[in-house]
């Protein structure tokens, strides 16, 4: 289902630069993500995508991607400082996760994501054909849909949310609350993806701007914005195909032999950042070891922790933080050759991930907050076989949806660890039941899905 002269932006654009060895640069589409959420949507569509193309400095010029026309925004070195690691992840991203780490306020960065904000807003305004949709994405352009509708009030506009939205008491404190609401209001539907996103937004239009709010509804000025949950989801089809490859099957069995055929692996698979539980995980897991409930090298735990955000202070302390705990935990009860913990400070590309996935025996997704955590519908799509067991976060957004996982409170410490013994210990008939309702959901509920749904409530067809 392409949508015609669809437009989308999002803080970056679907691509990398890549230097090959013979020193040739090649931009090439990134995987995963949002262009693979979007991809059947925008295919043969002749859509446009407003993005940074991830470089300071002047706009490249950037080629297509899958016949949708790329339109990169330039940001300057101050720029990615203040509006990107400043105002949209020193502020908004640990407001928004529940400030987990202390969110920080300064003007100077507030001034650059206005700028931002605005320069994006524009070049939209000058592609997008005459009475066209605009899909915004994320906490990054919050501004773009209220700035769009002055420069082109003929557009439909879309606005989603793929981080969570907090609720009032802390979105209270941002010193800019009632422009970052206002501003959304630009848009025609606000979509999040948990109703409790969608319910603390409604309240907060209500107490700050003093609108007038039904259950999915707010009045402003002359306009009726939607507001619902679209809980964003994968390519189920795709990830099913390449889980069944004989390439995976072969790579999972000797990841499994690698690792010395222990009798349980344990995998988490996150960026490394402070709202993905990686602590918490680690803390239970050496309890357990110390308790004598799980021993090495019967069971390991593999940790995958993408780097992330590296120059922002909050990261770089909790890189610290981690690798002293697996270094701890290595010491203490690793042996000559057999790690406790197999941690893994890299990117993974999507093979060896769903070979990883294909040979975990238990996943472990704890984040004490995330907007969906696509990792855990990931694992499940990837277990074909039905095997294995999700341990997973009542605050990740995807525990509203699988509902058969080992669902836990990642803070209660002790609740933690009896749920990775649960899962470790599960009967397979009990594992296989909970994974195929899992995986019936999923399948049912597929990016597809949700592109078309957010879509269909944005402009009814
Ligand atoms: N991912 C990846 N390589 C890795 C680890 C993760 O490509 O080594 C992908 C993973 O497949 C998933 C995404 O990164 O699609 C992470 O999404 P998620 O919602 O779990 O967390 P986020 O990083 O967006 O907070």
């Amino acid at each position: 289902m392409p949508v015609r002269d669809l437009v989308v932006m999002a803080n970056r654009l679907p691509i990398d630069e890549t230097v090959s060895d013979s020193g040739v640069r090649e931009w090439r589409r990134s995987p995963g993500g949002l262009v693979s959420a979007l991809h059947p949507v925008l295919r043969d569509g002749g859509a446009t995508w407003i993005g940074w193309a991830g470089a300071t400095g002047p706009a490249p010029v950037v080629p297509d991607v899958d016949g949708v026309r790329l339109r990169a925004v330039p940001l300057s070195d101050d720029e990615f400082e203040n509006y990107y690691e400043g105002f949209a992840n020193s502020t908004l991203w640990p407001l928004y996760h529940d400030a987990v780490e202390q969110p920080v306020f300064h003007r100077r960065w507030w001034e650059s994501y206005q700028r931002v904000n605005r320069r994006f807003a524009a070049v939209a305004a000058q592609v997008s054909p005459p009475g066209s949709m605009v899909w915004v994405h994320d906490y990054h352009l919050q501004l773009v849909p209220g700035m769009l509708r002055g420069l082109r009030p003929d557009l439909c506009i879309g606005f989603f949310m793929h981080v969570p939205f907090p609720p009032p008491e802390l979105f209270k404190q941002l010193p800019p609350r009632a422009e970052l609401l206002r501003s959304l209001l630009g848009a025609d539907l606000v979509g999040f993806q948990t109703t409790g996103g969608a319910q603390n937004f409604l309240r907060l239009t209500n107490q700050v701007l003093g609108l007038r709010v039904s259950r999915s509804t707010v009045a402003v000025d002359d306009r009726t914005v939607k507001v619902g949950s679209f809980p964003i989801s994968i390519d189920v089809a795709d990830i099913e195909t390449l889980a069944r490859s004989p390439e995976v099957l072969a790579r999972a069995a000797k990841i499994r032999e690698d690792l010395g055929q222990p009798d349980r692996i344990m995998l988490g698979v996150d960026r490394l950042d402070y709202t993905k539980g990686i602590e918490h995980r680690l803390k239970a897991y050496r309890e357990l070891l110390a308790d004598g409930r799980v021993k090495v090298p019967d069971t390991v735990l593999v940790q995958v922790a993408v780097p992330s955000r590296e120059r922002v202070e909050h990261y770089r302390a909790l890189r610290d933080k981690v690798e002293r705990e697996v270094g701890g935990l290595n010491g203490e009860y690793g042996r000559l050759g057999v790690p406790a913990v197999h941690y893994l400070n890299s990117s993974f590309n999507r093979t060896e991930l769903a070979a990883l996935y294909r040979a975990a025996d238990v996943m472990v997704v704890t984040p004490l907050r995330d907007g969906m955590n696509l990792v855990a519908k990931e694992y499940v799509t990837s277990r074909v076989d039905h095997g294995g067991a999700l341990v997973l976060s009542e605050f990740a957004g995807a525990a509203h949806e699988l509902k058969q996982a080992f669902l836990v409170n990642p803070h209660d410490l002790d609740a933690l660890k009896d749920s990775l013994v649960r899962a470790l210990e599960a009967d397979p008939s009990e594992t296989a039941k909970r994974m195929r309702a899992m995986r019936r959901y999923v399948r049912e509920h597929d990016v597809g899905r949700w592109a078309r749904g957010y879509l269909n409530a944005l402009v009814p067809q």
